[in-house]
């Protein structure tokens, strides 16, 4: 039997191999990228008739020959709840049973492989219910090179650059169920070196760790920048990272902001999920390419239908293209996107989506009254010396604890978000904002909850 550092040599061969393919996609035109959706779009409604028993009944009406993207809002839509509770009928591979699963979940200290094959990860938390998502020998390379395709696509077009590898540092999740953690383990001193921080050791050993590692690239946490800035401004952090990229939560404004202004160097935004890989920016500004390659986006409204290019939708549904272990077709994320039109500067003819700003799930509801999580978020996030925070939703307002990396009057602070509530029409909330040494972190993912509505556990 091969050992994991045998499979990972061969593995890291392999996903090399297919990178120039994937590289060429991105200056695709967007005739020759809905060409090859096409294609893909009927490889994999055929595998999962053949192979899901699950998929198999519900697309019974659908001809895999015949199916192209404007026939999508015929077939059903499924959503994680779905996934979890039919799991051993849609995975392709009748060894690939939850149970098998969740063992190798269990087991883990380390990234490691299933079956000599597969990787298992799982997410969760920051949308509510648990989801394990299995990916085989190609489509985790798939996954890899979608995080990375843009930032080698720059690299190779600055000419006047060295071509030193990079090397990245990672300051996110710190265990291996998490793909951000596990696939920068299997793939560790590829083409592009990446080193993991885990976002929830001490600041001053990710600071130490990263002087001594001087990354090219630094990338994580959205929610882990405030405290990576303060540092650098108090002249403890001394890097110099030519491109930064971030990931796993929303990008907000303020914190794309201050990476900017910190570093200033062009500020990756990548929105990925353990469902689809990644969709990533070109680092031409506060946008990110969707793939439009690996992945069918379809941005619709609460109730289904489409939106009109350039509204705000209030979900996606997903159809997972090169990932035919585990057939996600329609799949539900309730992550709230916008289109931008128009072509990239870049070239790229990859649809482009505004920086992703959340979920619907992180709106707060008072009755007859939804209150968005932007209402908080512009009066927490304006303030510099507000390092982090999170913001737990109590029947008549919200306790906010923020972690301060300066003096924050929170009694201030508090009267603004009860005033821009009463302007909603929420007479006399009540909010509490207290200061804290510590937030706590979603224990697989190490990712910050930041907005908990009542009905959530967190
Ligand atoms: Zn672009």
């Amino acid at each position: 039997m091969a050992t994991y550092e045998e499979l990972r040599q061969r593995h890291m061969a392999d996903a090399a191999a297919m990178l120039p393919g994937l590289l060429e996609r991105l200056d695709w035109s967007a005739e020759l990228l809905a060409t090859h959706r096409q294609a893909e779009l009927r490889r994999l409604v055929r595998v999962a008739k053949d192979l899901s028993p699950w998929h198999r009944k519900r697309l019974s009406n659908v001809d895999a020959d015949e199916v192209d993207e404007s026939m999508l809002a015929e077939l059903p839509v499924m959503t994680k709840n779905d996934l979890m509770a039919n799991f051993d009928e849609i995975v392709t591979d009748d060894r690939l049973r939850l149970d098998v699963v969740e063992d190798h979940l269990d087991s883990l200290t380390g990234d490691a492989y299933l079956f000599d094959r597969y990787h298992v990860c799982a997410s969760g938390g920051s949308t509510g219910r648990r989801g394990v998502f299995v990916y085989d020998w190609d489509t985790w390379s798939i996954m890899y090179w979608s995080i990375l395709r843009y930032e080698i696509r720059a690299l190779r077009q600055q000419v006047s650059q060295p071509t030193a590898a990079a090397r990245g540092a990672v300051v996110a999740a710190s265990h291996a169920t998490h793909y951000s953690s596990a696939i920068a383990q299997t793939f560790a001193s590829g083409d592009i070196e990446l080193r993991c921080f885990p976002v929830t050791l001490p600041i001053g050993e990710i600071v130490s760790g990263l002087n001594a590692y001087q990354p090219t690239l630094l990338g994580g946490y959205p929610s882990a920048v405030p405290a990576l800035v303060n540092e650098a401004r108090e002249g403890r952090l001394r890097i110099a990272p030519a491109r930064i990229s971030f990931a796993g939560e929303p990008l907000l404004p303020e914190i794309r902001t201050a990476l900017e202004q910190t570093w200033k160097v062009p500020v990756i935004n990548i929105y990925g999920a353990s469902e689809f890989g990644c969709h990533a920016s070109c680092g031409l500004g506060s946008w990110v390419h969707l793939s439009d390659d690996l992945v069918i986006v379809e941005l619709v409204d609460a109730a289904g239908g489409p939106v009109v290019p350039g509204a705000s939708a209030d979900k996606i549904y997903v159809t997972n293209l090169f990932n035919h272990t585990m057939p996600l077709i329609r799949y539900e994320v309730t992550d709230q996107l916008r289109l931008i039109q128009g072509p990239c500067p870049c070239g790229s003819a990859h649809r482009r989506i505004a920086d992703p700003q959340g979920r619907q799930d992180d709106c707060f509801r008072y009755g007859d009254l939804t209150v968005n999580a932007h209402v908080f978020r512009s009066v927490l996030g304006r303030r510099r010396n507000v390092g982090e925070y999170q913001v737990r939703q109590t029947a008549s307002g919200a306790d906010v604890a923020v972690r301060c990396i300066g003096p924050v009057d929170c009694t201030e602070v508090a009267a603004e978000i009860i005033r821009d509530l009463e302007v909603l029409g929420m007479d006399s909330a009540e909010i509490t904002v207290v200061p804290v040494d510590h937030l706590e972190r979603i224990a697989a993912s190490g990712k910050l909850k930041r907005f908990i509505p009542l009905s959530a556990k967190a």
